[in-house]
């Protein structure tokens, strides 16, 4: 994103930079083409009003008129108001002369006028033998705006004898001026002189006043024309000015800046939109690759590791990496997690059987008598309290037989403690071979062994006890000598408590000691 937007930045600069620079000097050659249209209808407009002066100038009748002789005068008149017929914008000629004679059509002018004495006749001798064109002033009728192009008449014979002139009505011109552009409504032209007074322009105000009145500050006139900008009534204004040939005259064509500005920031804003449309688009399509061929893949990957490490190494995805650098990279580090998970879990597997092993080991070790490898006492007390609560619960009989060996100090005094141990051992062994599955013994005490017998009676337990004792009686032990035990027998009442039980089988235990040892005592 922050690349396309950079993109977007760059061309959008370039571009509106481009944009802006074509769409002003577009517009300044509209302006131009505007100005050199409106100059050369000014100077077709007056080429033919000059060429009127210039052929009437250049006639001997109205050169010589004051020495002419009436004819002549008729002639003269009649000549302008051909001329006058012949180009409808030519409203009036006349000619004036040095003696003060003036010639014209249709008009008396008053007794005593002096043409010489006239801003045309005068404009005309100050330029001579040059035209004087662009002269101003109003129709006395009709209050129109004319201008008069006169020259000075030299005569052969007398030398300057008068000027001829003409009045053109200029509101053709100066319609034309007012016609708006086709492209720039806003604009429109109008004429100055050489020293910048405007003498056409279609609001009237203007007339005669100075342009520097109007753009506010004094012109750089150039001779063959230029741009300039001003401000007139709030309006950013461009005009760009050309001299006619004709007449000597500035044409202005004037422009509102805003409407050149305008289109050209709209098509600014359009690149910049569109731009940033294929920017956007761009960005699009680039972070959908790069989703598909980077992100999807890595996301992917860390989906399959988290289930590797969950214990699921097997996933069901039908996603396949794609074939680039990111999916290779990718598989070879799924398998490598996989890989880890079955290494690690073969270990746990490992640790976990030994820890099994362990535990089950102490848990033998916990119940088990070290030295005959029968249950110990601690086993043997929970397995009785399990019974009698069996037995009270559901009504069973059972039986404990409890015996200890006589006399064994003597075996230990005469064999050693060592032989005594290995007494101990070999008649637990005689035990475990002798007794039922049923009939679970153990190592009490010292030499002391309880056997703990489910489901059977006082009776049966003393029958045990004395197939016991005729046991060991008859048992050659290893170290060669034999042994005797004495025989303690009871019947679980089916009410008391533990400790009761073994009380009573201890006191019939002491009774067979007392009794000369070697017997079983039931009660
Ligand atoms: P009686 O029971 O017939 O009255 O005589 P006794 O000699 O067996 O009597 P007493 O209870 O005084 O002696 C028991 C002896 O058993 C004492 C002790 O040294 C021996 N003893 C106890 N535990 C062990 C053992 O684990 N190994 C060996 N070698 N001797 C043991
Ligand atoms: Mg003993
Ligand atoms: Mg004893």
């Amino acid at each position: 994103m922050i690349f396309s937007c950079s993109i977007l930045v760059v061309f959008s600069i370039f571009f509106s930079n481009i944009l802006y620079r074509s769409g002003i000097s577009k517009a300044n050659d509209i302006i131009k083409q505007r100005n050199f249209a409106v100059n050369y209808f000014i100077d077709g407009y007056f080429s033919e009003v000059n060429n009127t002066i210039e052929i009437l100038a250049d006639n001997k009748d109205v050169q010589n008129l004051p020495w002419l002789d009436p004819s002549g005068r008729e002639r003269v008149l009649n000549l302008f108001e051909s001329f006058t017929r012949a180009n409808r914008n030519l409203t009036y000629i006349y000619s004036g002369y040095e003696k003060k004679d003036l010639v014209i059509n249709d008009y008396d002018p008053p007794i005593g006028f002096d043409p010489t004495s006239r801003p045309w006749y005068q404009a005309a001798m100050a330029v001579k033998p040059r035209l004087s064109t662009g002269l101003p002033y109003q129709d006395i009728k009709d209050k129109t705006w004319l201008f008069a192009t006169s020259k000075a008449l030299l005569s052969e014979e007398h030398g300057f004898s008068g000027v001829v002139s003409s009045d053109s009505s200029v509101q053709m011109v100066v319609d034309m001026l007012n016609q708006r552009g086709e492209v720039y409504k806003s604009s429109y032209s109008f004429v100055t002189k050489l020293d910048g007074e405007i003498i056409l322009h279609h609001n009237g105000d203007y007339l005669q006043r100075h342009i520097s009145e109007i753009t506010g500050a004094p012109l750089p006139l150039e001779e063959e024309g230029g741009s300039i900008s001003y401000r007139l009534d709030g309006r950013e204004k461009i005009a760009y000015y050309s001299r006619s040939g004709e007449t000597d005259w500035l044409v202005f064509t004037v422009v509102d800046k805003s409407e050149i500005i305008t289109p050209v920031v709209s098509q600014i804003l359009l690149c910049i939109a569109l731009t940033g449309l294929i920017a956007v688009l761009l960005g699009l399509a680039q972070s959908a690759l790069l989703s598909r061929r980077f992100s999807t893949p890595l996301l992917e990957l860390r989906e399959k590791v988290k289930s590797i490490i969950r214990g699921e190494p097997e996933n069901d995805s039908d996603y396949s990496y794609p074939k680039n650098e990111i999916g290779i990279i990718a598989r070879e580090v799924e398998q490598l997690a996989a890989h880890e998970f079955y290494a690690r879990s073969r270990l746990l597997e490992e640790a976990n059987r030994l820890l099994e092993d362990k535990n089950r080991e102490l848990e033998r070790l916990y119940i088990t008598d070290w030295l005959t490898g029968l249950y110990n006492r601690h086993k043997m007390e929970a397995d009785l309290e399990q019974e009698l609560q069996r037995s009270a619960r559901y009504g069973r009989v059972f039986s404990v037989v409890l015996f200890d060996i006589d006399w064994f100090k003597k075996i230990n005094d005469t064999y050693g403690h060592p032989a005594g141990d290995t007494v101990l051992r070999e008649l637990a062994q005689l035990l475990r071979a002798n007794l039922r599955v049923t009939e679970i013994p153990c190592r009490w005490g010292g030499e002391e062994f309880l056997v703990l017998c489910p489901e059977i009676r006082q009776e049966e337990a003393k029958a045990l006890g004395i197939r016991l004792c005729s046991l060991v009686e008859n048992h050659q032990f290893a170290i060669g000598t034999r042994v005797t035990i004495s025989v303690g027998v009871t019947e679980f009442t089916g009410t008391e408590k533990a400790n009761e039980l073994i009380k009573r089988v201890d006191e019939n235990l002491y009774t067979a000691k007392h009794d000369g040892r070697n017997r079983v005592i039931a009660g």
